[in-house]
């Protein structure tokens, strides 16, 4: 009715209105982060919907992340009273999944098919590399695994590779070798997803017909992150006649290393035929001084598009800088701070800790572990890639498909059953030579290595026998005890925590469970129908993973096999603490779209962010900046930016500048909450740390009673090394050619004296102490 749809169109501006009121047609939306371009997008299936102009099984929307896809689904089911489950809503990737589950057969998979993720994907390349008796040097199995889906992306199959010498020869040899082995084991990785789904609308006209048919909208989140086969995929579904709606932010754009392409945002504009780009100019998720500080640094950058994003909330509080002398105090520091806005009533979600590298959050774990806040982790040290979540996946994957061969590897010999590696040897070229899977091949193997691989095999077996029926979370409670893992973690000596994770692991199953709606009949029904039939039952259904009845047969999968998919695909969360109010720690790359009122953006350090690897040429740097700006953006209403004088990073003590950013961030927006000095060894942080070590606290930074830890901060044993002239690592030394820097090292004594010295973007630098001046500087 025309009244709701009115309703729903009332939090709008005036050109958020327009674009969501479009007419048919392909329509593209560039504009800055927090404009709006999220919400435009989702409204807008919303008013198609109510309008009638589509059914919610004609819509299909992909969103970067499946935290995106389930906001999404949540905020559509308060919008819409229709179930949004007939809609396609999910990743890329959880999209191809959802098809190839309806299309196994003509895919050439095996109805449960498992997805292998990034890490099973390397250790799969790994036996390759072994089984062809190459040098794993010089074929390292990593690099080839970023060969293979990086082919794939292209849309290349092994014969499509050009053969130019003998390392391409070996590629080649490797991807045709990994592709009969996934295909004799049933597993797909992520990119051959995307890669199957494309060649399957490609090679068939019916079932391409079939779907350009359905899908009358499409619509697409941060566009700008798409890579080539992604677009060349959206140009499958969305054939001629379709509605697509491409959403993004050139200045967002962060997946270049991975094959993203900013270009495809000008292709789709030309191709796709837009008449016109739709700009929105007004911010609404952040104060002024934080927009200030994002559209400053920006505007650093040389290649854009050009964009204005304004504001009409108001300064704001000031961004506030903290120096810190170790990244140990960094991380206290954060927690002090994250204990006030709690106390002046912040919720622990709406606290997010950014960092760029995935190490760097150990420190932060740490110590908010030691204080007990509860955290989540999103990506990096992921719940589902933790080894004994993988052990325990990997079981329950054999039981759902014994011939999944990095599963049986897996566990074939843990908790050890005396399976050596000779006999794993054996069984490798029994199952090579026959081209069977080594579950097959066990019962070619002799002697006492076979009969402790026949005891395993029948262990799965009987895990098989004894879990049909049961409930998922009675499944994964009898595969943790009877595989022997329990037992395992119970007499290890740190298998405390493991065991706390493999009962999370039940808890997880559970929530997928209700999320899912896997009671009884929910699944059932047919796709279009359960549109409007089962909304009262699932109010805010989120599905991540498809349940869809096989085009065929009607046949859904089971529980277990779904649970195993999204644990796959769904790497990313934590689901670990499910529904409690934790703070949020992620890497930048994986707080793209989202939005929270307090953001901490640490380690904002030369080499850490901008990344050593990427700061070396223009193209790098203005990905780090462009992810600085994704960072920045994320704040609504206080952004803390901070950075350490040391850091242990990879068991090595490192000495770092302040990031080149700060250089480039209006001072006026900024406070500092430490005096800016010269960037390193200001007096305040040293009384902070001292403070923090008595236990005492400085100003608003209370706690007492605090334990020192064993290590002592880095920076103290820095102070400690000074050398007879003076200098010490540690300290800040000015160059009159390469500027500022740290010293790292010292060695040698009198003419011999040579230090190391970080100078930022000029570099590590050795210098020999009777030549070069030095001046300290602090
Ligand atoms: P990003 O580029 O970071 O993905 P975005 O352009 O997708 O950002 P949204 O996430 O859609 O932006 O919106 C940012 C915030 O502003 C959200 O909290 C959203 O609810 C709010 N918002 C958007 N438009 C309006 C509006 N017209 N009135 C009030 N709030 C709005
Ligand atoms: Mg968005």
């Amino acid at each position: 009715p025309p009244g709701e749809a009115a309703g729903l169109l009332r939090h709008l501006n005036p050109e958020q209105l327009a674009a969501v009121t479009l007419p048919a047609g392909n329509a593209l939306i560039l504009a800055g982060a927090g404009s709006g371009k999220t919400r435009v997008l989702t409204t807008r299936i919303a008013w198609l919907v109510q309008t009638g102009q589509v059914s919610p099984a004609g819509v299909m929307a992909v969103t970067f992340t499946n935290k995106a896809a389930k906001e999404m689904l949540t905020r559509l089911s308060t919008l819409l009273p229709v179930n949004p489950r007939g809609m396609w809503i999910g990743t890329f990737h959880g999209l191809c999944n959802r098809f190839l589950r309806a299309h196994w057969k003509l895919a050439g998979l095996p109805q449960g098919f498992q997805i292998l993720d990034a890490q099973d994907s390397v250790s799969a390349v790994k036996r390759i590399v072994k089984a062809m008796k190459l040098d794993e040097e010089r074929y390292i199995p990593k690099q080839c695994a970023w060969f293979i889906a990086g082919a794939k992306e292209d849309g290349l199959r092994p014969q499509h590779i050009e053969v130019r010498d003998e390392l391409t020869r070996t590629q080649q040899a490797i991807y045709q070798a990994y592709e009969d082995q996934c295909q004799r084991e049933g597993v797909v990785d992520f990119a051959e997803l995307m890669l199957r789904t494309y060649e399957l609308m490609r090679d068939h006209a019916e079932l391409r017909q079939h779907y350009q048919r359905r899908f009358r909208h499409i619509l697409v989140d941060e566009f700008q992150d798409t890579n080539r086969l992604q677009y060349a995929w959206l140009k499958m579904f969305a054939g001629t006649d379709n509605n697509v709606l491409a959403v993004g932010d050139d200045d967002q754009s962060i997946y270049a290393f991975r094959g993203a392409r900013v270009g495809n945002m000008a292709d789709f504009e030309r191709e796709f035929h837009v008449q016109q780009v739709v700009k929105l100019e007004r911010n609404y998720r952040s104060f002024g001084n934080i927009l200030d500080s994002a559209n400053a640094l920006i505007a650093h950058n040389s290649r854009r598009l050009g964009k204005n994003l304004r504001t009409e909330a108001g300064p704001g509080e000031p961004v506030r800088v903290f120096e810190a002398t170790s990244d140990f105090a960094e991380a206290q520091w954060f927690l002090d701070e994250a204990r006030q806005l709690q106390r002046d009533g912040s919720p622990r979600s709406e606290i997010a800790v950014l960092y760029r590298s995935n190490a760097q959050s150990r420190v932060i774990e740490s110590a908010l572990f030691n204080a007990g806040v509860p955290y989540r982790v999103y990506g990096g040290l992921r719940f589902f890639e933790r080894a004994e979540i993988k052990h325990a996946l990997a079981y329950l994957r054999l039981i759902e498909n014994p011939n999944d061969d990095t599963s049986f590897l897996r566990v074939v010999n843990f908790p050890t059953r005396g399976i050596g590696t000779r006999t794993m040897e054996l069984l490798q070229d029994a199952a090579r030579s026959s081209g069977r899977s080594l579950w097959q091949s066990v019962g070619a193997i002799a002697g006492k290595g076979g009969s402790n691989l026949g005891a395993f095999t029948a262990l799965v077996d009987a895990m098989r026998d004894a879990t049909r029926g049961l409930t998922l979370r009675e499944i994964i409670e009898h595969v943790v005890q009877s595989s022997g893992l329990a037992d395992f973690y119970r007499n290890e000596k740190e298998g405390a925590e493991r065991l706390e994770n493999l009962d999370e692991l039940v808890n997880a199953a559970e929530a997928f469970v209700t999320q899912e709606g896997f009671g009884k009949d929910a699944v059932a029904l047919p796709v279009d129908e359960q549109a409007g039939r089962i909304a009262e039952r699932l109010p805010a259904a989120v599905a991540l993973v498809d349940t869809q009845p096989d085009a065929e047969t009607g046949e859904i999968m089971s529980p277990l096999a779904a649970f195993l998919t999204h644990a796959a695909l769904e790497a990313g969360d934590n689901q670990a603490q499910a529904g409690q109010d934790a703070v949020q720690l992620m890497t930048v790359h994986a707080a793209k779209g989202l939005e929270f009122d307090q953001v901490f953006i640490t380690g904002l350090e030369e080499g850490l962010f901008p990344h050593e690897n990427a700061a070396a040429d223009l193209d790098g740097l203005e990905e780090e900046r462009r992810l600085m700006y994704v960072a920045i953006t994320r704040a609504r209403k206080r952004l803390y930016l901070s950075f350490s004088q040391t850091r242990m990073l990879h068991g090595q003590t490192r000495y770092n500048l302040k990031s080149r950013f700060f250089d480039e961030l209006p001072e006026a927006a900024l406070k500092w909450l430490t005096p800016k000095l010269q960037g390193f060894g200001s007096g305040y942080a040293r009384d902070y740390q001292a403070a923090w070590q008595r236990g005492t606290g400085l100003g608003s930074m209370v706690g007492a009673g605090r334990v020192v830890p064993a290590s002592a901060p880095a920076a103290f044993e820095a102070q400690a090394r000074s050398t007879p002239n003076g200098l010490r690592s540690g300290q800040g030394v000015f160059h009159t050619k390469f500027g500022e820097g740290v010293i790292v090292t010292l060695e040698g004594i009198g003419a011999d004296a040579r230090a190391q010295v970080n100078f930022g973007r000029h570099g590590m630098k050795w210098l020999a102490l009777s030549v070069a001046k030095l001046t300290p500087v602090d």
